[in-house]
Order: structure tokens, then sequence, then C-alpha cells
């Protein structure tokens, strides 16, 4: 009796020190994958993030400076991202955005060792619908529209862009990179396909938007976007009632509101003439769906 116990507390004992080692070896495993994440690429928005992490797999950890419900074009960053952005080994622009138009030379300067990559490079950006105020000039003036990333075209450019700076900064995983840049790149060719087919019937329509966000989409798909916004400002009432006369001309069935700006214009704008309002986040990290889901209330109008 007494031996069989000592056999059990031996046995017991062994299957102790058995499942610490198991530990400690996963402990280990996952540490040393944690420190391989600690690689750090930094992007400003939500979309360039999902692009970034499709093509990056496990290489990189991708931080994103402009959090989910916050304006890029406005938006100042918190001390964390900044300690964030100290370990980053590159930067991804996605060019002509408030936010990087007034912190980029400075997060330059602060991170001599930081390489800076703009996602936009090759794209043909528009004008007309952003105003860019310079205080100091003290005049206003339209800038570009930074809004690129809401058309599959130059979603292609922006991944072939960040495929390149992955490649640059991490030759070793060039073969990794190439077969997660080309499935993205089938990603965005099926929502492209869907879309041309989608948007066909409509092609030629009007839609309403409070914030232009859609402006390369609308030139892409030949639609027309009616922005409530009037140079970056709420509408007067004059340019609102402005605004409701195209919107009854053009039969606008739909218009879109983003969280980021005040909803109760865009409401009564839409009791005005009938339409629908419906919301909207171009700047949602699920790229694909958001971009379906805008699709469907074009095509549905
Ligand atoms: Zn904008």
């Amino acid at each position: 009796m007494c031996r069989e116990a000592k056999r059990l507390i031996m046995k017991k004992h062994f299957l102790l020190k058995y499942c610490t080692y198991i530990l400690l070896t996963l402990f280990a495993v996952a540490c040393s994958t944690g420190e391989q994440k600690q690689k750090i690429v930094t992007v400003t928005i939500q979309p360039q993030k999902y692009f970034a992490e499709r093509i990056a797999g496990d290489r990189f950890e991708i931080n994103c400076i402009v959090p989910p419900g916050s304006n890029p074009e406005a938006y100042d960053p918190s001390p964390s991202h900044l300690v964030h952005l100290g370990k980053s080994i590159a930067y991804f622009k996605i060019g002509h955005i408030g936010f990087e138009l007034a912190w980029m030379d400075k997060l330059a300067q602060n991170n001599p060792n930081m390489k800076i990559f703009d996602n936009s490079e090759g794209i043909d950006i528009l004008s007309g619908t952003h105003e860019h105020n310079e205080e100091k000039a003290h005049h206003h003036h339209f800038d570009a529209d930074p809004h690129s990333w809401s058309s599959p075209k130059n979603a292609r450019i922006i991944a072939r862009n960040m495929y390149h700076a992955f490649v640059e900064i991490d030759p070793d995983g060039e073969k990794e990179y190439l077969q997660n840049y080309k499935n993205l790149l089938l990603e965005i060719n099926h929502v492209d396909s869907i879309m041309t087919r989608r948007l066909a019937p409509v092609r030629g329509s009007m839609f309403a938007i409070y914030h232009p966000s859609l402006s390369y989409l609308a030139k892409d798909y030949h639609l027309h976007q009616l922005s409530l916004e009037y140079n970056g400002k709420e509408p007067s009432a004059f340019y609102l009632k402005k605004a409701i006369d195209i919107a009854r001309k053009n039969r606008v069935k739909v218009i879109f509101i983003q969280q980021e700006f005040d909803a109760k214009q865009a409401e009564s704008f839409a009791s005005e003439i009938g339409a629908k309002v419906v919301p909207i986040n171009p700047l949602s990290y699920h790229w694909s769906e958001e971009l379906l889901h805008i699709t469907d209330a074009i095509a549905g109008q």
C-alpha cells in the first residue's frame, strides 16, 4: 500500500516536471515569435493597415497611427503612438492627407533612421474637393484629394508600392511578399469586377455625400459625387439650397454620411429630397467589404 502510494507520488512528480518542461518550451517559442513581431512598420490609416498586413504576413507588426473613428485630415498623434513610431523601421504614407501634411516633417526629424515611403506614388491625384487652410499665409486654396484608396484601381497601385517597400526593407522575405501581394491583387481585382458589374446600370447617376471621400470611385465608375460640405466647411443655408436643387434635378436617392462628421444637415437634406441616409466608413479596416457595401447602396438607388 505504502509502496503503491510512493509510486503514485513519483509518477505525479514526473508528470509535473514534464508539464513544466512543455510549458517552458511553449513559452520560449511564444517569446521568440514575439521577438520576430517586434519589427514594426507604421501606416496612417486602417485600409493601409489591412493591405500591409496582407502583404507582410507574420514578418512585420503593422502600427496604425490614426485610430478608428478619428479623422485623419485633422488628427494629432497620442504619446503612445509616438513611442511605437520610434520603434518603426519604416513609415508608409497614404499621401496628401492632413495628418501627414501637419506632422510628417516632425516625425521624420525625430526618427532619422525610419525610412519613409509614399503609398500613393504613381496615382493620378485629383484636386478641387479639399480645401487646405493655411492660417499663417491668410489664404485658402484647393489641395490634392487624399482619398485615393476608395477605388480598386488606386488600391492596386498602393499594394504595388507597399510590396516594393517591404522588399526594400526586408529582402529576405521577397518570396513571401510576392505571393501575398499576388493574393491581395486577386482580392482587389475581384472587388473591381463586382463593382464594374453592379455599377454599370447606374452609370452617369449622382449620389450625395457629406464629406467628399468617394471622388476616385465616382471617377473610375463614371458616377457623380455631390458633396454637402463646401470648401471643407459646414454648408451655408444658401449652398444647401443649391445642393438640394442639384440633387432633385439629378434624382439623387442616397446620401452617405461618415461617423467623423455631424449627420444633422445630411438628415435634413435627405428628408428634403426624399433620399435615404446611408452610413459608410471609407476608413474601415475591412476594405473589400466596405467598398461592396457602398457599391450596393449606389447600385440599389
Ligand atoms: Zn477628405
